[in-house]
């Protein structure tokens, strides 16, 4: 599943992040995701609580910040966002949309933690 390699990937990456900052677990991790990225929300969520187990991240939440569909057009000289990513065009002018500049991330923007309080001393 594609969505699962996404989410061990995430894991990895947050848990040496929380690791690094000497956190005891990870409360919520945000994540921005493109409406173009590809990636099904539901699919993540679920394969985000099973391969959370037994790791810093396990309990925590999934924050996910939808980042619209925008490309540059060229006739507007702008960027506009698509409403749909079905219809590939410029909603203004109908221009077939070539440049994709936002929409296709899968970013892991921050994360809250909670540090080991009886380490402390
Ligand atoms: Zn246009």
């Amino acid at each position: 599943m594609h969505e699962l390699s996404i989410a061990l990937n995430l894991i990895e990456i947050a848990e040496t992040a929380a690791h690094n900052a000497g956190a005891a677990r990870v409360e919520t991790v945000y994540l921005k995701l493109g409406v173009f990225s590809g990636v099904v929300k539901e699919a993540l969520f679920f394969a985000y609580d099973t391969a959370t187990k037994g790791t810093l991240l396990e309990g925590s939440r999934l924050e996910i910040e939808d980042v619209p569909l925008v490309v540059y057009c060229p006739t507007c000289q702008q960027e506009v966002e698509l409403p749909s990513i079905q219809q590939f065009q410029c909603p203004v002018c109908g221009t077939p949309a070539a440049e994709i500049r936002r929409g296709t991330e899968l970013e892991l923007t921050t994360m809250e933690i909670m540090s080991d309080e009886t380490e402390t001393a």
